[in-house]
């Protein structure tokens, strides 16, 4: 069958996600194992979300409301947008590989910072792009670099704000003058799956700079903050044009009934979400403190993660870690070998984390 698969999909390394609590336990006959690897909110919904979800529940016989109706009228109002400017999408990765399918011809280019989210590659080399990676520098996005990159054939450019997995951001200045004299016909793909995390108030307004930029497109998601990683939504704002593009590709029941009841109900929960962010907030500073007693450098990070330099063989801490029952994130198969990136977790699992990082280093 290899010889008349699509060409370019041979170019791809198969995405590795985070391993799973329950495999971790089987495989290495663990009792208790923690899960630091995917960025996910350690804690459950909130009670009035999981009411939601079982209501939702009792009508899973019939197809979700491909329109996504109420949700939609809700964020709308929330966003202070029209209702028609949004696409929801199976988690924001559906919309990734939604925008590549949409823009990309064989041959076409598309940026990316390396390293950066490994689902923009992928996505894009399924269409036979060709990839311009642009180095990080100092962990954060070149933009100059980026924008000397473009050329007739660029399609996408990618831009992971916050970005994963170097944690930092993009200020809207230098936004702003990015996207100055950058041609309109370049689809720009704003990523903000941590958006709700980032305190910063030089963080970029994104969806101010919708009205000037028809180009442009902002993803969020419910799997991070909202917790909803299980149950794949996530959602796109955009200019009409750029969503009518995308709602042709769009598959109809994209997004399940369950998961459209509960991300309603995550926007009634603005105390229970704040209370959240501030456990994450004081426990980013935990393990900042925790890393610096333990020698160990690592970079601010304005999301639920941070990367570390564990100034050793990234592979070989991430297995020890795992043998003691921690997954976290090995960073080699981005290219960076003594590079960790741990999610912040509930306070017991980060003390773990620190114990466990001890006796190994
Ligand atoms: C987690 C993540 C996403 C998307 O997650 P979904 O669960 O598909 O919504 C997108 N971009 C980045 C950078 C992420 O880390």
């Amino acid at each position: 069958m290899k010889s008349v698969a699509k060409k370019t999909i041979f170019n791809i390394k198969p995405y590795i996600p985070g391993k799973p609590i329950a495999e971790v336990k089987r495989e290495l006959g663990l009792k208790e194992v923690i899960k630091l690897a995917s960025n996910e909110n350690p804690y459950p919904p909130s009670p009035k979300i999981l009411k939601a979800i079982s209501k939702a529940a009792k009508e899973v016989n019939r197809y979700p409301d491909g329109d996504c109706f109420y949700l939609r009228s809700a964020l709308a109002k929330r966003l202070k947008v029209n209702p028609r400017q949004l696409i929801f999408s199976n988690g924001s990765d559906e919309l990734i590989i939604m925008a590549a399918r949409a823009f990309v011809d064989k041959g076409d280019e598309v940026i990316i910072a390396k390293p950066s989210f490994l689902i923009y590659e992928i996505a894009s080399k399924i269409e036979g792009a060709k990839i311009k990676n642009i180095p990080l520098k100092d962990f954060s996005y070149d933009l100059d670099a980026m924008k000397k990159a473009v050329t007739k054939r660029t399609k996408i450019i990618f831009l992971g704000n916050p970005d994963n997995p170097s944690g930092t951001y993009l200020k809207q200045k230098d936004m702003e003058k990015f996207l100055r004299g950058l041609r309109k016909d370049i689809l720009v793909f704003f990523d903000e799956a941590y958006h709700e995390y980032v305190d910063e108030g030089d963080y970029v307004d994104s969806l101010g700079l919708l009205q000037a930029n028809k180009n442009v497109i902002v993803t969020r998601t419910f799997s991070k903050m909202y917790g909803l990683a299980g149950l794949r939504i996530g959602y796109g704002i955009a200019s009409l044009e750029l969503i009518d593009i995308l709602n042709r590709i769009r598959e109809p029941f994209n997004v399940n009934s369950i998961a459209q009841a509960a991300a309603l109900a995550c926007l009634n929960e603005k105390a229970y979400f704040r209370g959240i962010a501030k456990k994450v907030r004081d426990q980013r500073e935990f393990l900042y403190k925790s890393f610096d007693k333990l020698g160990l450098e690592f970079k601010k990070s304005c999301t639920n993660f941070i990367l570390i330099n564990v100034k050793s063989d990234a592979n070989l801490v991430s297995q020890e870690l795992l043998k003691k029952g921690v997954i976290v994130r090995n960073m080699s198969s981005w290219g960076m070998k003594d590079f960790i990136r741990v999610s912040i977790g509930t306070q017991k699992e980060n003390r773990k984390l620190i114990k466990v990082l001890g006796e190994i280093l």
